[in-house]
């Protein structure tokens, strides 16, 4: 469908580093459950400097297991941001819980801790912090509230691998952090996911819930010439294969550099658009290394946002929307009687933000090349307004 010449907003870089690890795992006896998995979760560990990592299937996956470990059930709520993947309040649903809506900060579009303060019930369990388009959320701040209130602070950080807040790596700032290994994200294993944490107590139960809820599972019960097995409450078939580890802890070495490129890609977007009368750039925290999984640039209201949308995508540029607020969705809206007006913040920017294309492999020119036709787009829309 897309032929060579789009510009995706995302896309991942795979190697021959890359495509012999995972060879390498296919030609041996164990694909899945075997030992490729604990070293890619090792290398996480030692990487975001976690005590505990648990590797699962995907990003979504790994919501869903941080939340069971956090205990979550019914009668509970969770605060999430509006401003966030529908996975991120789905995986409280998949708890029985329910997941309350917070409105974002208009300059950074992350979670607005006021927002949170105002929402919190005698019945909320959590807050779900979402290190939005890569930016770490204000963990100073939601720790303080999450301390107050006897609530478990969750980050879904499936944007923000690589990052840091005042010097301290994504992956820890939370009492449970979720990462995803999409293509589109910083790094990859096909689909994949892992969840961190330095509590050994949510550890235990994590790799629990990935294998049905059984406290041994199979190739342990192999080492151990034993057939028994227990099943302590009920889990999921949540397990990554051998081959994808392989895949993930390839890219893992690769990372730093990609973030790098990341960064220096929006350093040239942010000084293209810094003047322009039209264009809002979002702010980026002096103290945070912000890790780029998305750029995202706002429009000022005269603007048609769909307008722009289209003359890029016509010269095949993949810009997107990121995202339709969750509270918005039918789903939200019939399940929970959700509505427009519940997080004016967020339903504002959703009108006005795209995603630019974002990707260590975005070429110069291609990057030249994008800078030059969102300009001249929004000169065409804005020409088409007088
Ligand atoms: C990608 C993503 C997820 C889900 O990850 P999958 O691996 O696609 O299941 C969840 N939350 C956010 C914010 C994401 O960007």
């Amino acid at each position: 469908m897309q032929d060579d010449s789009f510009i995706p907003y995302g896309r991942q870089s795979i190697d021959e580093q890359d495509i012999a690890a995972v060879v390498s795992v296919l030609r041996s006896k164990v694909i899945t459950t075997g030992p490729a998995i604990a070293s890619f979760e090792k290398r996480m560990s030692n990487y975001i400097g976690a005590q505990y990592t648990v590797a699962v299937c995907n990003g979504t996956a790994a919501l869903h297991t941080a939340l069971f470990a956090a205990g979550i059930g019914k009668q509970d709520e969770v605060i999430v941001p509006s401003m966030t993947f529908a996975a991120t309040a789905n995986a409280v649903l998949y708890c029985g819980g329910t997941p309350v809506f917070a409105d974002v900060k208009s300059s950074t579009l992350l979670i607005d801790p006021l927002m949170v303060e105002q929402i919190i019930t005698s019945k909320t369990k959590a807050i779900i912090a979402v290190d939005y388009a890569g930016q770490p959320c204000d963990y100073t701040k939601l720790r303080r509230i999450a301390d107050k209130h006897n609530l478990i602070l969750i980050s879904d950080a499936c944007h923000a691998l690589g990052a840091s807040y005042q010097d301290q790596k994504v992956g820890t700032l939370a009492d449970i952090t979720a990462f995803s290994f999409h293509p589109v994200k910083h790094i990859t294993s096909g689909e994949g996911g892992m969840i961190s944490t330095n509590n050994p107590h949510y550890n235990l139960r994590m790799r629990q819930f990935r294998n049905h809820g059984i406290n041994i599972d199979h190739q342990q019960r192999t080492e151990s010439n034993a057939w028994f097995y227990q099943m302590d409450f009920l889990g999921y078939n949540y397990r990554i294969t051998d081959f994808q580890c392989a895949l993930g802890e390839s890219q893992l070495s690769k990372l730093d550099p990609w973030i790098q490129k990341r960064r220096d890609i929006a350093s040239q977007y942010d000084t293209a658009f810094e003047n322009h009368n039209a264009i809002t750039t979002l702010k980026a925290h002096s103290d945070r290394r912000h890790a780029y999984h998305l750029y995202v640039v706002k429009f000022s209201n005269s603007i048609n946002r769909d307008d722009v949308f289209k003359l890029l995508r016509e010269k095949k540029i993949g810009v997107n929307v990121h995202y339709i607020p969750v509270h918005l969705h039918p789903y939200y809206k019939n399940i929970q009687g959700t509505k427009e007006g519940m997080c004016p913040v967020a339903e504002a920017a959703y009108r006005s933000i795209l995603s630019l294309p974002m990707f260590p492999e975005l070429s110069k020119s291609d990057l030249q090349f994008v800078i030059k036709e969102v300009k001249s787009a929004i000169t065409v829309v804005q020409g088409k307004n007088q």
